[in-house]
């Protein structure tokens, strides 16, 4: 539905995205995920035809768009502060786009009251936007955007500006909308959460480049370089270097200590500095070593209660910190300044390039 190919912007001399390749399938809801100031929103305004890009090629639903007025695209956009007209009543403010293209009456009529009941906002109609919490305002700014069928939807953190809790109910709605309507969705937030939620598929941006793009288990479970796998969650990560490598098994040594993983990548050799990374919940606590497991030696810093889980934080010989999380119903008993033994399963570490 959306093809990205070689696509370079630079605003004077700043590049702010390089050579971005991603191809978006129809009814797909993907989203572009990475912290401020990684060209996420420039990505998005150079689908809707609000920014062009410096070099490389734009194709919507076949056909090539760089040179298209925005108003030409098939796409449509919703902005974070929803971008309502205050004086238009809701049912005016998603009339408004039929209205300019002299949609028939009847015709207006049926497709806003339909729009809005997707929202679930009919009895909205006749209210303005000063009188709507924040999460109708966006729905009304999503039924506008829907009003006249778009092929794409595009989504600039539209969910920033709401509170947790309703942001996560709106996540929720969004999701089973898009999957009802079957609208391809490119959303752009820098809430891992948020992305880790909603997406089919996600791409984790870096200052410009495309790090990674997956499904949210791929990205969360097999991170490609070590900007995602710090990114998405939170992640335990040992610098070291490869000493030995035989049939996806390495031998790493990790601040002083031999230890052992596996990697299904073909890019390793001997010498190379890596970054072994480790997920909190993959790690266990014991007063014990564990057969067959990664296990290391740490003292117990703190405690951190999270409700159903609990974080402990440990520092290793050398010092650094590591970062388990366990079920609290499930919590190894120590205190502070206890030795315990940190494990895990080889398998379910990381060797990433550093
Ligand atoms: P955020 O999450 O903060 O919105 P983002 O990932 O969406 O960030 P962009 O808004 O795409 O980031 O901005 C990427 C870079 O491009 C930033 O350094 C920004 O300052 C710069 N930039 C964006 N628009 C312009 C512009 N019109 N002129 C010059 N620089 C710009």
């Amino acid at each position: 539905m959306v093809e990205l190919r070689n696509i370079v912007k630079r605003f004077d001399q700043n590049t702010v995205v390089s050579n971005l390749n991603l191809d978006i399938q129809s009814g797909e809801f993907i989203t572009l995920l990475g912290p401020s100031g990684c060209g996420k929103t420039t990505t998005l305004r150079m689908i809707a035809g609000f920014e062009h890009p410096t070099s490389g090629e734009i194709i919507l639903d076949g056909t090539h768009v760089e040179n298209l007025p925005a108003y030409e695209r098939n796409v449509n956009t919703v902005f974070q502060n929803y971008a309502l007209f205050p004086h238009l009543n809701c049912f005016e403010n998603v009339a408004f786009g039929l209205r300019v293209k002299k949609t028939s009456k009847a015709d207006i009529q049926s497709r806003v009251m339909q729009a809005l009941k997707l929202v679930q906002l009919e009895s909205f109609a006749n209210r303005r936007p000063d009188q709507l919490s924040g999460g109708q305002k966006q729905r009304i700014a999503i039924a506008r955007a829907l009003v006249n069928n778009p092929k794409v939807l595009l989504l600039d953190e539209p969910l920033g500006a709401l509170d947790q809790k309703l942001r996560k109910q709106m996540q929720v709605e969004l999701k089973h909308l898009q999957k009802q309507l079957g609208v391809t969705f490119i959303f752009v937030t820098h809430d891992q959460e948020e992305a880790l939620t909603m997406s089919d598929r996600i791409a984790v941006m870096n200052k410009g480049n495309l790090d990674q793009v997956g499904t949210p288990s791929e990205i969360y479970d097999h991170p490609m370089t070590t900007f995602v796998a710090e990114f998405i969650g939170e992640t335990n990560l040992l610098a070291g270097k490869v000493l030995n490598l035989s049939q996806g098994q390495l031998t790493l040594e990790c601040d002083g200590l031999q230890l052992f993983a596996h990697t299904d990548k073909p890019d390793f050799a001997v010498g190379n500095e890596i970054n072994l990374a480790i997920r909190p919940e993959r790690v266990a606590l014991s007063k014990e070593k564990v057969d067959g497991h990664i296990n290391i030696s740490a003292r117990m810093q703190e405690r951190i209660y999270s409700g159903g889980f609990t974080k402990t934080i440990m520092a290793l010989p050398d010092g650094k910190e590591f970062i388990a999380q366990e079920k609290t119903d499930q919590l190894l008993s120590l205190v502070e300044g206890d030795e315990v033994n940190i494990s895990w399963n080889p398998a379910q570490a990381v060797v990433l390039k550093r």
